[in-house]
């Protein structure tokens, strides 16, 4: 057999790139067709069972038995006449990915034949063997039952032939095992709490929800590369390879042309996501090589988390049929930018208004800096939960790292809002207040257009974006509704604070203006030290970050300890977003996927380097000494070997160490193994087994610098990144 690398070279030479033929011309002429959504419904059912939905679906209102069966009926009616002929409840439970078990519509009848069947009872619930779905110990084995509810807010949809209905998964005695299920516990605590701040200023508030715009950021390889490195195909990022000649320094690949196959892929994959409802909109090349981004417009938060986990769904199949394998792992190559998940993130009122969008009248903008200035306040009292929310494995390789957000939880607010801020928390402000008698003269003007907009720093992790607020630390591959149901809870808590503290002044008598001014100005103080406009990535803020008492921690293991402190467990159960025994069972279910997921890159290192890297370095030594043998046979001199001499050595060097390395982290990976203490192993992984990783990579890499390149079985950087 040649070569594995040459095979797959081969195969990428060999591509064709395919023919996209839209549904239309206008998007809007099949933009969710497979999705069952208000339209349809309202075409499909009676109008007393369409109210009944529409108020589930705006206000959480449960939906009747016997509606339950006519919607189930008119759901069915709809997925068939469209060629459905299974249906599934679509959960996210607590590995990351999506999950689903399907059963067909039929049911065989007395007479031996068969009917379509779909009851209100298999549309409300289903009780999936859910048995090894990680629960943190919630389910014992011997209690497995773990059960799916429809989630009316997201609509159900069709793929290939299945019906999919999305779902919240809760165990038996009610915990939750998923996503979903405190995603919208928080957002209901968001919604209490935020329209009772709006009453300050507009009473005919009656709902307020979190918007979110997700962008995706993901890599694409060609298929036969992919299988050719089981590094990548086992692990869905590269553990050795040498950085290419050329990768990301001219800056070339950014928003330049995207390549053809890419094109075709991405029409497909859009195609397949805008039928699906999902409202892509923006599509380019990223910083590195074969990087790329979408981002779609923004949506209500839940349904936007849905379709996020949805589109990387869509993206796995549609890339299959073009023999690309898309990479959606947050560092999949070292020494090139990695892939994040930037939430852009609002607050909409039912009345249409963005409460992140400053006003243009002083009123609008005392309303504005209100929730502005206690999204600020929020993150700097529960930075490390929000630090928590966005741990992983793989988000390790770029927090901290020099690319991606730091590990340091700040927030970048651009020098117009600092001006206001700094503004209000001067004494100018009071002293202005009192002169004029009116605080309307205090409050300062916000410009509409902010000029930080289109120049903002790209190294924060939390910014200020005109009307929004951008999450940039979260990972690529990570489910966004971690981060949110923190982001959502910790705002909630924070504005429930707020109430309390400005009618305890009203209370006092304090005018209600000059009491949210005050409240708005002693927090501008209190959360002053989480507030960084420079540059995230520079050492100097590491230490400035460090004298200001802004916590700064690099690892997973430790990042998660933040979910199970006294002050979580309070603010937790004050939301009702968390039981104790929920937090503690996430708390477990991460620290356990941390440490498998480097228990697995261990043994892929392991593997590759005895069984691939060292066997290619000996045969090309073998023939070197060969040679130097022959030249020696035919009576040549010292001189003429030299070269081959020198390479022989480095090569026996380079294989040294990297079976000694190799042995010795077996023996570190063995006493981890051991430790029973979750989070104690968890550790030793990181910190005795991990470090490991670069030396032994190091030296793989070398010997793929020496190595005759016939002779090398793995595919190189240059092609998994720049073969089109
Ligand atoms: P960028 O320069 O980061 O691409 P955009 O303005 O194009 O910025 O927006 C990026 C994302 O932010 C998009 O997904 C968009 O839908 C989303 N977005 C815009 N406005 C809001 C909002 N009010 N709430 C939530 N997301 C928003
Ligand atoms: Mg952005």
């Amino acid at each position: 057999m040649s070569n594995t690398r040459f095979q797959a070279l081969e195969a990428v030479l060999n591509r064709e790139i395919p023919d996209i033929k839209l549904p239309s011309s206008k998007i809007s002429d099949y933009f969710g067709v497979n999705v069952f959504d208000k339209k349809k419904m309202k075409e499909f059912l009676s109008s007393d069972a369409y109210s009944v939905i529409i108020d589930s679906i705006d206000n959480g209102v449960p939906i009747p038995r016997d509606m339950a069966e006519q919607v189930a009926s008119s759901m069915k009616a709809w997925a068939i006449g469209k060629g459905a002929t299974h249906y599934t409840h679509w959960f996210q439970p607590l590995t990351g990915t999506t999950a689903e078990k399907h059963d067909a519509f039929f049911e065989p009848t007395a007479d031996g034949g068969a009917i379509e069947r779909f009851s209100g009872d298999a549309l409300s619930q289903q009780e999936p063997d859910a048995s090894s779905f990680p629960s943190g110990g919630i389910r014992n084995t011997f209690e497995a039952r773990g059960y799916t509810a429809w989630d009316p807010s997201s609509p159900a949809f069709i793929i290939g032939r299945t019906l999919c209905i999305p779902t919240v998964f809760v165990s038996y005695t009610g915990e939750a095992l998923d996503y979903k299920v405190p995603l919208l516990k928080a957002l209901n605590a968001l919604d209490k709490a935020a329209v009772d701040v709006c009453h300050y200023f507009d009473k005919s508030i009656e709902k307020v929800n979190a918007s979110l715009g997700i962008e995706q950021e993901y890599f694409l390889v060609d298929t036969a590369l992919f299988n050719a490195r089981p590094d990548l195909s086992l692990t869905g990022r590269t553990l050795f390879g040498h950085m290419s000649a050329k990768n990301q320094q001219l800056e070339d690949h950014y928003f330049g042309s995207i390549p053809s196959r890419v094109y075709a892929f991405m029409q497909d994959m859009e195609t397949e996501a805008l039928q699906l409802g999902i409202p892509l909109k923006t599509r380019h090349n990223e910083v590195a090589p074969s990087q790329f981004e979408c981002a779609p417009i923004y949506e209500e938060i839940n349904l936007a988390i849905d379709h996020n986990q949805l589109l990387m769904d869509i993206m796995d199949r549609v890339a299959q049929r073009h023999h690309f394998k898309v990479l959606l792992h947050e560092k999949p190559y070292a020494g090139i930018n990695g892939s994040g998940k930037h939430n852009n993130w609002s607050l909409i009122t039912n009345t249409g208004k963005n409460l992140l969008s400053p006003g243009k009248t002083p009123k609008n903008n005392l309303m504005f800096l209100a929730f502005f200035v206690n999204t600020i306040k929020a993150v700097h009292d529960h930075a490390d939960l929000l630090r928590a929310s966005i741990a992983s494995v793989n988000n390790d390789h770029r927090l901290g790292a020099n690319e991606a957000p730091p590990a340091i939880i700040s927030i970048f607010l651009g020098s117009q809002l600092t001006e206001v801020l700094d503004e209000i928390d001067t004494s100018r402000l009071s002293k202005k207040i009192k002169e004029e008698n009116s605080l309307w003269q205090g409050i300062p003007k916000i410009p509409q257009i902010l000029k930080d907009n289109t120049d903002r720093n790209r190294t924060s992790p939390f910014a200020f974006t005109g009307n929004k607020f951008e999450l940039r630390a979260v990972g690529s591959s990570a489910n966004s509704a971690s981060p949110m149901t923190i982001l959502n809870l910790i705002m909630a808590d924070q504005l429930k604070k707020f109430k309390y503290d400005v009618d305890k002044l009203i209370k006092k008598g304090e005018k209600k203006d000059v009491a949210l001014m005050t409240i708005i100005k002693r927090y501008i103080k209190e959360s002053r030290a989480i507030r960084f406009e420079g540059n995230g990535y520079s050492e100097e803020w590491e230490k400035e970050a460090e004298a200001r008492g802004l916590a700064n921690v690099k690892t997973t293991p430790k990042a998660l300890d933040a979910l199970i402190t006294d002050k979580a467990e309070l603010l937790f159960e004050e939301t009702g977003v968390f039981t104790k025994r929920e937090a503690h069972a996430r708390h477990e279910i991460l620290l356990d996927s941390f440490y498998k997921k480097l228990q697995i890159e261990a043994r892929v290192i392991g593997e590759l380097v005895m069984n691939i890297i060292i066997p290619a370095a000996l045969s090309y030594q073998s023939k070197l000494v060969e040679n130097v043998k022959g030249l020696k046979d035919i009576g040549l001199d010292k001189n003429s070997y030299e070269a081959q001499l020198d390479i022989i050595n480095k090569i026996s060097g380079h294989v040294n160490f990297l079976k000694q390395n190799v042995d010795e982290m077996i023996e570190e990976r063995k006493k981890a193994n051991k430790i029973d203490d979750l989070r104690e192993r968890a550790i030793a992984y990181d910190e005795k087994v991990k470090t490991y990783f670069a030396p032994i990579r190091y030296h793989a890499d070398k010997l793929e610098t020496l190595v005759d390149d016939r002779l090398w079985p793995l595919p190189k950087f240059r092609e998994l990144l720049f073969i089109k």
